[in-house]
């Protein structure tokens, strides 16, 4: 017997690949990989978060919650939105899942029909494009500028045609760590209204940033709440991956048919997880701050060693915690040059081609992984490429 035609392009997220690979690297050689692949923070979570999530699972959290989520998450993602996004956010307008990913996700089967197109960015996040063709529809990658920054504007325009009814944005970006500026958005917005699509704002790493103390969001732009999903999570500000939790924010006629999706899927996310992101929301700030001024530092470190090694150029990703940086002047493709660097020089990074074609000539180094890793994971890029 065969399976379902929807799963039939479905692919993996590279991360994993390489994960594995490093792994069985380290098992052949006996010797550690700088393991600089994965987005996830190496920080624990934050003492009063876990507290929180004891508290809740030993005063008897551990029961089914509204599909949805419970009240007082809702309430507090709702005051968080308004605080950080400038439009007044109604706890009715929340969805809250394990993790963002099923609000991506979900939201997309909720809003598009098979034939429909959606359009995300290329190098963009590889869930973008599985729930696009999970959902039956085409999926149209828009190239970002070399800098990572934002989508080449000319070209989001071309491609937007009749059938375009999902635009999906990613600002700070992954791979990128870009941030898209406020006119593009302005522009994204008129567009949306225009052609009448919908946006799904994908803002993972909205506290991950360095230069700036926020970044803009298409969801503050007046007349684009009534078409824009904001999502949001906790795995990367507040370091809690393996928690599965995050949210999404959408007009409320489209809640209750997410609603429904969640019930019939996951259920609900786990209840006491749930009361730790109360904590987590509601919380002092002190452990985020401290982890932020280490990004700062980290960041700077990269940046600086891989401009410095010959024929490499990295660009200053403005958040997030990824370097992506362009190694085309080597003449291998992406995917080459990191398993060089994985099989020769114990370094594993990730191939741009991952994200999508227009990765191709690009690595992505993350910098979510501790200081010592990436220090020797710097020298060993500049080793091994020396040889090409
Ligand atoms: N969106 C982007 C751009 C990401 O990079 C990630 C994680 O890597 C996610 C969403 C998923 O986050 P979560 O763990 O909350 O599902």
């Amino acid at each position: 017997s065969t399976t379902a035609d929807r799963v039939a392009e479905l692919e993996s997220e590279g991360a994993y690949a390489v994960m594995a690979a490093a792994s069985k690297v380290e098992q052949e050689t006996g010797k550690k990989v700088a393991r600089l692949e994965i987005g996830q923070p190496t920080f624990p979570t934050p003492q009063h978060i876990v507290q929180a999530g004891v508290r809740a699972i030993e005063s008897g959290q551990t029961k089914y919650s509204s599909p949805s989520g419970v009240q007082s998450l809702k309430e507090a993602v709702a005051e968080h939105t308004t605080k950080t996004r400038g439009i007044k956010t109604l706890p009715e307008e929340v969805v809250i899942g394990p993790g963002a990913k099923p609000g991506l996700f979900l939201t997309t089967l909720a809003l598009v029909n098979a034939g429909d197109e959606v359009m995300y960015p290329d190098p963009g996040f590889p869930t973008y494009k599985a729930m696009t063709l999970t959902a039956g529809a085409i999926p149209v990658p828009v190239p970002l500028t070399r800098d990572g920054r934002t989508f080449e504007m000319a070209t989001f325009e071309k491609l937007i045609s009749p059938k375009t009814k999902l635009v999906v944005l990613n600002s700070p970006g992954n791979p990128t760590g870009g941030v898209m500026p406020q006119n593009d958005l302005e522009r994204i917005a008129e567009l949306a209204k225009e052609y009448d699509f919908w946006v799904i704002t994908d803002e993972i790493y909205s506290r991950l940033l360095y230069d700036i103390p926020c970044a803009p969001s298409i969801y503050s732009i007046p007349g684009m709440k009534e078409r824009t999903i904001l999502v949001d999570g906790f795995s990367k500000t507040y370091c809690m991956t393996g928690w599965r939790l995050g949210w999404a924010v959408m007009p409320q006629q489209l809640t209750n048919k997410v609603e429904l999706l969640l019930t019939h899927s996951v259920g609900c996310t786990a209840t006491f997880t749930q009361g730790a992101g109360v904590a987590a929301l509601t919380g002092p700030e002190d452990d985020l701050l401290e982890m932020i001024e280490d990004y700062r530092s980290r960041r700077e470190l990269v940046v600086q060693g891989l401009n410095s090694i010959p024929g490499v150029t990295c660009p200053v990703p403005a958040g997030a915690f990824y370097a992506f940086f362009d190694v085309s002047s080597f003449g291998l493709t992406s995917r080459e040059i990191s398993r060089k660097l994985l099989r020769e020089g114990l370094v594993a990074v990730l191939p741009g081609t991952d994200f999508g074609a227009n990765g191709e000539g690009f690595l992505r180094l993350s910098y979510a992984s501790p200081r010592d890793q990436i220090e020797q994971g710097l020298e060993r890029i500049l080793s091994t490429l020396k040889t090409l």
